[in-house]
């Protein structure tokens, strides 16, 4: 039989009746003559609820208790879809991520798939079970505890089945019916696209967009797993949604095809750092043996060259998530103290935003800074960092700008038209 994953989000079974509605979804893919890997989410808002309970009992948590507590809301839903398809007499049984088992690092909290088995549930098919319900987001580590994959985890769990049991398709269905030119959620403008290509889909992941896992995206572009995003709340036809598929197979070409925001950014300046060789080492190193996760990093050019001027001193300003800034602090303070790194004062921004426009064309064509910047200006939006890569374009911003900005940029590059 040819094998079907279907995932469902948090929204898509956040009651009983939304489950059946999944279910009944499911059911029509059995019907059709698929054996079918449905991937559940926990209802929504429950990862949220255990995560605040494990912040409330224990700030500086182990991550292993972690992982055990906010992995279980997974579990409720696999058991209740498994029940309503059993009571719609489709065969189906539910599966934790030991049960199957879902291999991964023991990363607690932000763990990688290393494998997963097919004879478990290979065997139950040859036995008449039509659907396996699995639990995503999480899995089993070598030291035999329960690990999770990072939130928003379970696209990542589904993709990795997918490739896993050579399913003709991995269909994410969630809370908008497919992958817009930006959050549908900030401008009634942006317009859902058919076709996203893969590079371009990592990149708006990446930067922010969160209707897909990055890591998801990854693994499917090297799998070559067909991803389709759509709607559980909509009639699915074999064209709903959006396909995320190779550039190849895209026949619209705009320079930018997206606008991804990520709110809880936060920027931090070591003010007249010392210009001297290896200094980047020396703050760099802390804050990576501190697992901060340093995003963009600007250089100031030193008025003096080092050579002729070794007391130069220069600023180094780089930006991380927002949550992330008191252990950045700790660490640099830390480095300070050991006489490690020398600067005048640290200055910390915990109110900016990160905008930036993806696009594949952006390759071959010029001129997309200055029309973003242009854009900025005309709204009078302040850029306090940029960076670029080949297929994007990224600013830190003041985060009270963050919609005005992805709406004149959304305009600036005519998103909303598809010509
Ligand atoms: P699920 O619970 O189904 O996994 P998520 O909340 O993780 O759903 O992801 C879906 C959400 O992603 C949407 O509700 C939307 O607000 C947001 N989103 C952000 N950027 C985009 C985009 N470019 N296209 C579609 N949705 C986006
Ligand atoms: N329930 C997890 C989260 O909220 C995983 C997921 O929904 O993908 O992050
Ligand atoms: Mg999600």
């Amino acid at each position: 039989m040819p094998i079907l994953v279907m995932k469902f989000g948090g929204t898509s079974v956040a009651d009983l009746d939304r489950i059946r509605n999944a279910a009944e979804k499911v059911r029509a893919e059995v019907e059709r003559g698929y054996d079918v890997i449905v991937i559940v989410s926990a209802m929504s808002g429950k990862t949220n609820e255990l995560v605040g309970w494990v912040n409330e009992t224990s700030p500086m948590f182990d991550a292993r208790e972690y992982d055990a507590v906010v992995s279980s809301g997974e579990n409720i839903t696999a058991g209740l879809m498994s029940l309503t398809l059993q009571e719609m007499d489709v065969p189906a049984r539910s599966w934790q991520g030991w049960q199957v088992p879902l291999l991964t690092t023991s990363a607690h909290s932000a763990a990688r798939i290393e494998s997963i088995p097919r004879h478990n549930i290979d065997q139950k098919f040859g036995e008449g079970m039509k659907v396996a319900v699995v639990a995503g987001f999480q899995g089993l580590s070598p030291e035999g505890r329960i690990t999770t994959l990072g939130r928003g985890g379970s696209d990542t769990t589904a993709v990795a089945f997918a490739a896993a049991f050579d399913a003709e398709r991995c269909d994410i269905y969630t809370d908008v019916n497919g992958v817009y030119t930006t959050d549908p959620r900030i401008t009634s403008k942006a317009r859902k696209l058919d076709r996203i290509a893969f590079e371009e889909m990592l990149e708006l992941a990446s930067l922010g967009a969160k209707v897909l896992q990055t890591r998801s995206v990854e693994l499917a572009m090297r799998y070559k797993v067909r991803l389709r995003v759509l709607s559980s709340f909509e009639e699915s036809t074999p064209n709903s949604g959006t396909l995320v598929c190779d550039e190849e197979e895209i026949m619209e070409s705009k320079v930018v095809s997206g606008v991804a925001y990520s709110r809880e950014e936060a920027k931090i300046t070591l003010v007249s750092v010392e210009d001297r060789p290896g200094i980047a080492a020396a703050i760099f190193g802390p804050l990576a043996d501190a697992g901060v996760n340093v995003d963009m990093i600007v250089q100031n050019i030193s008025e003096k060259d080092y050579d002729d001027h070794p007391e130069a001193v220069t600023d180094m300003t780089f930006s991380c998530p927002n949550d992330q800034v008191a252990r950045a602090e700790k660490a640099i303070l830390d480095a300070k103290a050991a006489d490690q790194i020398g600067f005048s004062e640290l200055v910390v921004d915990t109110d900016v935003c990160k905008i930036s426009v993806v696009g594949i064309g952006m390759r071959s064509h010029a001129g997309v800074a200055a029309r973003m910047f242009a854009a900025l200006k005309a709204e009078n939006i302040n850029i306090k960092v940029i960076s670029t890569s080949e297929i994007k374009i990224s600013v830190l911003i003041d985060r009270k700008y963050m919609e005005l900005a992805v709406q004149a940029l959304h305009d600036a590059f005519e998103l909303e038209t598809n010509s």
